[in-house]
């Protein structure tokens, strides 16, 4: 039987310091040590790795680090500890305030049995496409910081997380928070999915969407985001462009959402998905822009 070397730090500088003996760096013919949250996508790998690779595995438990947990609000900014389960952040009140729309995003991702395991820092850092956290994350500007024996930094979520599977975080950096601005009260935001099935399904596509209202119902801020869509987490900023500082109407709404799905294919180039998802995604922009608009009573959404 294969066996994994396995660390299990009881303090974050502990971890620091086993991820940086085991760097590349340090050790060049061997790849550095892979942090465990809940294990929810590794253990995927562990099962996909053959014998020999799984040999060369170094293992660090991050599950029960204290300093890389909870979520906090200090005035308009919010921290949530790359260790706080989906289930934490589903119920939180700071976030049910800050962020409705990251709320309703981790509470479609899985089961509850995954989402009590299953950590925000992994659902980061493993960096698939469909992740359900980084949409709502890239339209709050959220910024990661990350850290090592050498320090901490911070990243924009956008440049941290630079195409599928693929981070710039380095061999011995763990990730140990992300920070956002609470949305301004009285700015709405949505979060939908669409998926191959209603129950335990990957996203095929997602939008995250929020919207401040003026008087007159001016658009007067707006931020949106795809999932599944683009090559790494970004604000759609062409289309906010398209709704700023007009008046809200449900045309506009279509008009934002045929913009996104522009910008995806011209981001991605034509594919064998596109004839499925350009007219899927136009619709789930408009849909949650509209049910922003519901929220401030300026849309009749649903008809
Ligand atoms: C049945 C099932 C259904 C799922 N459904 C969904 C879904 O609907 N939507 C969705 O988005 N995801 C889904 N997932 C994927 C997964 O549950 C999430 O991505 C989850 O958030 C990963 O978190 P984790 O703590 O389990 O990560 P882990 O598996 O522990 O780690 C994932 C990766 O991130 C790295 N990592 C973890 N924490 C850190 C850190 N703090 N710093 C640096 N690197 C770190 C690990 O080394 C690993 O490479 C599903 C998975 C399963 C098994």
């Amino acid at each position: 039987m294969t066996q994994i070397e396995l660390c299990r730090p009881a303090c974050l500088e502990d971890a620091l310091r086993y991820m940086s003996e085991c760097a590349p760096e340090a050790e060049a013919a061997r790849a550095g040590a892979r942090p465990i949250a809940g294990g929810t996508d590794l253990l995927i790998s562990v099962r996909q790795a053959s014998p020999g690779e799984l040999a060369d595995w170094r293992v660090v438990d991050i599950s029960r680090l204290s300093e890389i947990s909870g979520i906090r609000r200090d005035g308009d900014l919010v921290c949530i500890g790359a260790g706080a389960t989906h289930t934490q952040i589903e119920r939180s009140e700071v976030i049910a305030q800050a962020a409705p729309f990251l709320a309703e995003a981790v509470r479609s991702i899985g089961s509850l049995q995954i989402r009590n395991r299953a950590t925000i820092g992994g659902n980061i850092m493993n960096a698939s496409p469909a992740a359900d956290s980084l949409p709502a994350l890239a339209a709050l500007g959220a910024v990661a910081t990350l850290a090592s024996v050498r320090g901490r930094r911070e990243t924009p979520i956008g440049e941290l997380v630079t195409g599928p599977y693929k981070t710039s975080a380095a061999p011995d950096e763990l990730l140990v928070d992300v920070r956002f601005r609470a949305l301004a009260s009285g700015e709405h935001s949505a979060f939908i999915k669409v998926g191959r099935r209603r129950a335990l399904a990957i996203s095929r596509l997602s939008a995250a969407v929020a919207v401040c209202f003026g008087p007159g119902a001016i658009v007067r801020d707006i931020r949106i985001s795809a999932g599944a869509a683009f090559p790494a987490p970004c604000r759609i900023v062409g289309a906010e462009q398209v709704a700023l500082g007009k008046t809200y109407s449900v045309d506009l709404a279509e008009q934002v959402g045929r913009e996104v799905a522009e910008e995806m294919v011209q981001a991605t180039g034509i594919r064998w998905s596109t004839e499925y998802k350009k007219p899927v995604l136009a619709a789930i922009i408009t849909r949650a822009i509209r049910q922003c608009a519901a929220k401030e009573g300026v849309d009749a959404w649903p008809e």
